[in-house]
């Protein structure tokens, strides 16, 4: 199974120098942004790029929706009342935040900070109006957007998935096809159909970024200045 290989690369990725002096990179800017549909497997793709990938982890936004299921706060979502919500706007707290199903999410300046502090890759998984804005704010940003394979699967995924209400589901997938006509702003788009295909398509987009030249030369910094390239 092609897989098979590629796991092996990521596993490396934690392990090998070139990787352990990639966060230089992070601390110049460098960042993954990612997006998707609810129902496109957005989520489940993450976790297992974050389980493969020690050094991507996640921003923790806020939101004004109430916890699902087991979500805990600060662990999926700060949870918070629109009170909270409009004072931290007003204090300038977030980098984007958008009304997504009729609620309010945000991305705040910490969040992204404390992951960078880490040395760590930052994954944004946010709606198309915070990703574009991310693009405005952070020009290195990665934009990823993640598509189901057909109309039939999505609703399939967001039934099966049995935490929405059914108006909540309609609403969804009412306000799927304009977000969809987004995907033409983004760096990559990866269908997921086949799951491990899809996550082999991320890994690669976000391996991808630590071989550009900017990142190399300061990951690798030995490496060029024993070649005499000067950057
Ligand atoms: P859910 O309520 O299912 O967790 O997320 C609903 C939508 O809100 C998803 O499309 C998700 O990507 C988006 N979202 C989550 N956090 C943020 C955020 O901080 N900013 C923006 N703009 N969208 C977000």
């Amino acid at each position: 199974m092609p897989l098979v290989t590629l796991d092996g690369a990521s596993l490396a990725f934690g392990h090998v120098p070139l990787l352990d002096q990639a966060n230089l990179v992070i601390e110049r800017g460098e960042r993954i942004g990612l997006i998707g549909r609810n129902g496109t497997g957005k989520s489940s793709l993450v976790k297992a790029l974050m389980e493969l990938d020690s050094r991507v982890q996640p921003s923790v936004s806020h939101t004004t929706r109430a916890p699902r299921g087991q979500e805990k706060h600060g662990r999926e979502y700060y949870f918070v009342s629109d009170e909270e919500f409009d004072a931290m706007i007003k204090a300038g707290t977030f980098v984007e935040w958008a009304h997504v199903h009729g609620r309010r999410y945000g991305t705040s300046r910490k969040a992204i900070e404390d992951r960078i502090a880490q040395g760590s890759d930052v994954v944004l998984e946010i709606d198309w109006q915070g990703a574009l804005q991310i693009r405005q704010l952070f020009t290195n940003a990665v934009l990823i957007f993640i598509l189901p394979p057909s109309w039939e699967e999505l609703r399939s995924r967001l039934e099966r998935r049995g935490e929405d209400a059914a108006e909540i589901i309609e609403l969804r997938l009412k306000n799927a096809s304009e977000e969809m006509a987004q995907a033409q702003a983004f760096d990559f788009v990866i269908i997921n159909e086949l799951f491990e295909r899809a996550l082999f398509d991320l890994k690669a987009v976000v391996h991808a970024q630590r071989l550009k030249y900017a990142a190399q030369s300061r990951a690798r910094a030995e490496v060029f200045q024993a070649l005499h390239i000067t950057t």
